[in-house]
């Protein structure tokens, strides 16, 4: 009878190691996990865009305010060169050479205008993108955090039943034979699914495969008895 309990025992304790593998199934296969990831993912790339941002915006400051002084000084030293031709007194030659001079001078001062132009609209592009990217960036946040909450607060709910179910595996495991517990952790780390089933209509509970009056009789042979078609440990 001792031995009967013990697979009853048996019984029990696979179906409560069957809920235990179910839900740590759901707690590592929650559909928000995967969001989660990706929202993660969002947030980091957006990073790098923000970093990229600050570095087009950054870099545009400083050739604007370079080609600034650059040009303020060109623009003194084309003034000053245009008054003293103005000023008039010197030869053909002399003059011809500096309204040269004039012409060049000024002509480097209209391309530094379009550079400082161009780094103008550098730098309005790369703010105008950062105002965007904060903005896309609060959002994944917010969805980031929202799914976090959400995945701990599943998973707080299912590690309770976990620690439950472990309780009663702890208490269940005790009232069984250590031989069994033993031949059950071997079948356990060989495969997948029950490996105890309760013998009922001469079928077995675990491969469901009905068993002959001669294969029942020969399972019942066994210690403990074995269903003879998938190995499982049979409780009658
Ligand atoms: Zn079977």
């Amino acid at each position: 009878m001792e031995s009967l309990k013990s697979l009853e025992d048996l019984l029990e304790l696979m179906d409560i190691d069957m809920k235990i593998d179910s839900l740590l199934d759901t707690r590592g296969s929650l559909p928000e996990l995967d969001s989660y990831k990706d929202a993660h993912s969002d947030v980091e790339r957006i990073g790098s865009a923000i970093g990229a941002a600050k570095d087009a915006a950054g870099s545009a400051a400083k050739g604007l305010s370079k080609t600034n002084g650059e040009l303020d000084i060109a623009a003194v030293k084309a003034a000053e060169e245009q008054n003293r031709l103005y000023a008039g007194g010197l030869s053909a030659r002399d003059a011809d050479y500096l309204r040269r001079e004039v012409d060049m001078l000024y002509g480097k001062v209209s391309k530094m205008e379009d550079e400082v132009l161009e780094y103008m609209e550098a730098a309005e592009s790369a703010e105008a993108q950062l105002v965007a990217l904060d903005e896309e960036r609060t959002i994944a946040e917010a969805l980031k955090t929202n799914l976090g909450d959400s995945i701990r607060t599943q998973w707080q709910t299912i590690d309770k039943e976990l620690e439950v179910k472990e309780d009663r595996k702890r208490t269940t495991i005790d009232l069984v034979d250590p031989y069994l517990i033993e031949m059950y952790d071997e079948l356990r780390a060989s495969r997948e699914g029950r490996v105890v089933g309760r013998l009922s209509d001469d079928t077995c509970g675990s491969c469901h495969l009905r068993l002959s009056a001669a294969e029942v009789s020969q399972a019942q042979k066994q210690d403990p008895p074995r269903c003879i078609h998938c190995r499982s440990i049979l409780v009658s």
